[in-house]
Order: structure tokens, then sequence, then C-alpha cells
């Protein structure tokens, strides 16, 4: 727990949610997949669908200062995000990264977040279009129920 006492949390932020699960938090704010150093939660503004970000629990703008715990599990839930991406809707490839600072493109250059982006051929056209569009909630919720489910599944069948 001293990762979550020892934070200094950021009302207004986005990406500061507890580490306990709670069900209509999870649904309210898009989280489909919680570790116990981070967690999965939708991009409101798609670049594709299924665009994920990866987030530790704990308040940090620096990537340096992430423990091993939470570095080591932020890849490990990129690993389950790629395999629950590829049985949902099999993307034909990804773009996996994060912007550090304001100055880096972080739109919440606070709070630091990998992002991952499913791919699939012939895509480039729309991306301009539809990046940083806000996708209608309802869509929004229907794409995490249907990730939440495939993250689950990859948790019985992994590791
Ligand atoms: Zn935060």
């Amino acid at each position: 727990m001293a990762y979550v006492t020892g934070s200094k949390r950021s009302s207004g932020c986005v990406f500061c949610i507890p580490a306990q699960p709670d069900r209509a938090e999870d649904e309210q704010r898009h989280i489909v997949y919680r570790g116990a150093h981070a967690f999965i939660i939708l991009n409101l503004y798609p670049y594709n669908p299924g665009h994920l970000l990866i987030a530790p629990y704990r308040h940090t703008a620096d990537l340096e200062s992430l423990t091993a715990g939470e570095s080591a599990e932020m890849m490990a839930l990129a690993q389950r995000a790629l395999r629950a991406l590829r049985t949902d809707t099999g993307p034909h490839g990804y773009n996996m990264g994060m912007n550090l600072g304001s100055v880096g493109g972080a739109g919440i250059a606070d709070h630091l977040h990998l992002h991952l982006v499913p791919r699939w051929k012939g895509d480039t056209n729309f991306m301009p279009v539809i990046g940083g569009t806000k996708v209608l909630p309802e869509l929004l919720s229907a794409t995490a129920a249907r990730l939440r489910e495939r993250l689950a599944e990859v948790e019985e069948a992994g590791e």
C-alpha cells in the first residue's frame, strides 16, 4: 500500500484511480483491466478502435521514478493487451509508445501512460480524420465490455 498512500494524487487527473477493484468505476471510466501496480484503460480519444492506455496507479510524470514492479507490470500488461486484441479484432500491426512531457506531445503530461494503438492495412487514410475525435460513449462501453472479456480470457489461458 506504500505506493498508494505515498503518492501525490491530483484530483483532476483522469489516470488517478484507486487500486481497489470497483466494477462501477471500471464501467464509468472504461477501465478494462487492473493489475497490482498498473491498469489498462480505453483512450477516450482513440486514433483507432481498441486504442488502449496502460498507466501506473501512482501519479507520476517521471519514467525514471518507476519502480521495477511498476515497469515490469506495464510491459506485462502490454503483452496481455496484445494477446487480447489479437483474438478480438486481429490488428495487422501496432504502434506502442509514450509521449513524455507536453513538449513531447503528451495530452496529460503529469501522469505517465503508454499508448497501444492497433493498426490495420490502409488505416492511414482515415487516421487523421478520426484522430483526436471523441467517439460515442456507448461505443466505448461496448468496446470496453468486449475487451474486459478478452483480457480475462488471456489471464485464464496464459501464465
Ligand atoms: Zn494521476
